[in-house]
């Protein structure tokens, strides 16, 4: 292609030097094509004069009318005060800076016409400090007819000259410099414009365009180019998916003896979504491909059961499997777990924790090391150099969005032997929302758990100030009398554990003096591991009557008889963690409440939020709400915000697009290869474009 515009560098531009294409360089813009995809922010409509009775407040608008009276205003700040008429309505410019010439040329202007804001005044509708020019009746608004775009700047580039540059871009372009990378049949199944005549709009929206549908990017212009980027990213993980399927891993035919046995041996039935995924799993398991597949179920969906039932088919191969979960008391849990499980199966279970130490930690490790041990469960620890497994097959990885992306890979070096890899099964509890699944975890294949054992009922959340704190106290008394049990879990904002901790011995100390009768236990961070199973074990066997305990419990803590849960401060903590709280109780076949004691006066968004989780116990419902209330870059949490940077698209606004991209970007990956590299290399930033896992 003769002299594309991404060859041409932007110095050959009027009015840019060697200076000029340094500050060009912060904004990203190297070539004239650059310059083409440096697009507005927003729009100013210079092309029409708003009647006044038709404005709006936050609008940008041209006005026009006859000057009927001009004072000065004393109040907080003196100011002039201007008001114009037109036949439908008034409005008032006020000027903090001003001089008498001023004010006598506008007492005499008759007409003017302005371009301002327009704000919520004392008066009214007012402008502050306008752009004002005072027009001879029958004056024409001179020249406008296109929107007048605003652009991102950097210092030293004002809004003017880089109007100019894009300008000169916009002359140079033609249908035949700028690659287009949406082939004809894929433009037209999906209705898009060619990319040359959306950028040519973006720049330059006509008069008359609905400024409204441009704030909101619903223009087919800028879905046109939101899809081309979204497109972009999902061919870079298609590729890296594409290219994990090359590497190689152990095969695991089928279901086997173990996993039937195991179900044999269970007081209940799995569900048909535990069945399904279950079968999910094992497909992609006999592949020779390492699995990589995220199972999503909303607390209490019974995950672990279907992880057993993957350990099994794999250990039956005669392989090892290592289950990690975030947090010792999980960890602990599982290891609980699947002991009574495979046990009596004939299959061992290790344990690896930081804290184990000595002869048991010697002992552990050797079972590990010789391959006794089938199955191997415990915290990150597992990561350990000291841990060498003898043939580890399957990685299954408990609440994933505690561990880092590269906490995975490390466990996947620790089973690369001869060139295989391990499987691995990540389970998340926090349901990751459509948008962010399709970004953030698309490397991995997705099943989801999509119904509860039978029998739950949902458990019952009411918002309550803390100003009643005395009659929930009461609550809990009457619960623990009927013999239920119940979890009071103290929140604090401080990063601090140390503070946590202690504001969880001191709730416990208060409310044994308000609670006599009742066995209190405590857990929080700080206790050693030993400590946290006991008083764990201890209520879950009935001894204890309330756990008064930190978010430490956050995570797969299962007694089913706690039916009651008391959450302080809970609009401290995002919607996704209230949800998985939340899930400790409602495991049993009795009613469970839940009570969200916040602190008095609750803001806007804490009442949205708290209204969220009384609503509803849809954990899917409250991720997408929560991301609604919050945006991606907290809810994921720093570490992953990296992935879900764009340039035009937004996430939460194009989500109505995802399922379209993700199926045009599967057939240009098939039919358009060619086109996969430069479509990356115009969208990602270098570091991505690579498709290595
Ligand atoms: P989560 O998905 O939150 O990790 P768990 O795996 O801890 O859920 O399961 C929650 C509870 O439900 C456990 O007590 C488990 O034994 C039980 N459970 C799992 N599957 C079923 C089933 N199909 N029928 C009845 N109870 C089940
Ligand atoms: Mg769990």
């Amino acid at each position: 292609m003769v002299d594309a515009l991404e060859t041409q560098d932007i110095k050959e531009l009027k009015g840019v030097g060697a200076a000029m294409a340094e500050k060009l360089a912060k904004l990203n813009i190297h070539t004239v094509q650059d310059a083409l995809f440096h697009l507005p922010i927003r729009y100013q409509d210079r092309t029409r004069v708003v009647p006044l009775g038709q404005l709006r407040f936050g609008d940008e608008a041209v006005i026009e009318g006859q000057v009927s009276g001009c004072e000065i205003k004393m109040g907080k700040r003196r100011s002039l005060i201007c008001r114009v008429r037109d036949a439908s309505g008034s409005i008032c410019l006020r000027f903090f800076h001003f001089n008498a010439a001023q004010k006598k040329q506008l007492e005499n202007a008759g007409r003017v016409r302005c371009f301002g804001e327009i704000r919520r005044g004392s008066t009214g509708f007012e402008m502050y400090h306008p752009e004002y020019s005072i027009i001879d009746d029958g004056d024409a608004l001179e020249g406008n007819d296109q929107l007048t775009p605003i652009y991102p700047l950097t210092e030293g580039i004002t809004q003017t000259k880089i109007r100019q540059i894009c300008e000169q871009a916009l002359d140079r372009l033609t249908p035949y410099n700028l690659r287009e990378w949406l082939p004809e049949p894929l433009r037209q199944q999906f209705s898009l414009p060619s990319l040359a005549d959306a950028i040519q709009f973006l720049h330059h929206p006509t008069k008359g365009t609905d400024l409204e549908q441009l704030k909101q990017g619903g223009h087919p212009a800028q879905y046109r180019l939101s899809f081309e980027e979204l497109m972009a990213h999902q061919l870079s993980l298609i590729g890296k998916r594409h290219m994990a399927k090359t590497d190689r891993a152990i095969k695991v035919p089928s279901a086997g003896a173990l996993s039937d046995a195991l179900l044999q041996q269970l007081p209940f039935r799995p569900t048909g979504a535990q069945q399904r995924v279950f079968q999910e799993i094992l497909q992609d398991l006999s592949t020779g491909h390492p699995m990589l597949r995220l199972v999503q179920g909303d607390v209490g969906s019974g995950k672990t059961l279907v992880a057993a039932l993957a350990a099994a088919a794999t250990v039956q191969q005669g392989y090892q499997v290592a289950v990690m979960a975030p947090t010792e008391i999980l960890a602990e849990q599982h290891y609980l777990n699947f002991k009574q499980w495979f046990e009596p199966l004939g299959i061992e279970v290790a344990w690896m924790i930081g804290k184990l130490k000595g002869k048991q930690r010697e002992a552990e490790l050797a079972r590990i090391a010789s391959g006794e041990a089938g199955i191997v469960v415990g915290t990150h620890a597992l990561f350990q150099e000291s841990v060498t497994f003898k043939g580890l097959a399957l990685a299954i990885i408990d609440e994933q969005h505690r561990f880092g992306v590269h906490q995975r890979m490390a466990l996947r070096e620790k089973g690369l032997q001869a060139g295989f890899q391990p499987h691995q099964l990540i389970m998340t509890a926090t349901p990751i929302p459509r948008t962010l699944a399709m970004s953030a975890y698309a490397d991995l294949d997705c099943s989801i758990i999509d119904e509860l054992p039978p029998g739950r009922t949902p458990v019952n959340t009411i918002v309550v100030s803390d100003q009643r704190r005395n009659e929930v106290i009461e609550r809990v008394r009457h619960a623990c009398a009927e013999g239920k049990q119940a979890y009071w879990v103290c929140t604090l904002i401080e990063e601090s554990e140390a503070l946590q901790c202690q504001a969880a011995e001191d709730t416990a100390i208060l409310l044994q003096e308000q609670l006599t009768e009742l066995k209190i236990g405590l857990v929080h961070g700080r206790l050693k591991a030993q400590e946290k199973a006991d008083i764990m074990a201890q209520f879950k066997a009935g001894e204890l009557q309330l756990l008064v305990a930190t978010t430490v419990i956050e995570v797969g803590v299962d007694v089913p008889n706690a039916s009651l849960m008391v959450i302080e401060n809970p609009e401290r903590l995002g919607l996704a963690q209230l949800h998985q709280l939340r899930g400790r109780v409602g495991r049993g076949q009795a009613a469970s409440h839940c009570v969200l004691l916040y602190h008095a006066p609750l803001g806007q968004q804490g009442k949205a939020r708290l209204g969220t989780m009384r609503d509803t116990t849809d954990g899917f419902k409250i991720a997408e709400k929560d991301l609604e209330l919050r945006g991606p870059g907290e809810l994921m949490g720093s570490r992953q915000t990296g992935l879900l940077e764009f340039k035009v698209a937004d996430l939460q606004r194009d989500k109505g697009l995802l399922s379209q991209v993700q199926q045009a970007a599967a057939t240009l990956y098939q039919d358009y290869p060619e086109h996969v590299s430069p479509l990356l290399s115009r969208w990602l930033p270098k570091h991505q474009q690579y498709l290595n896992v």
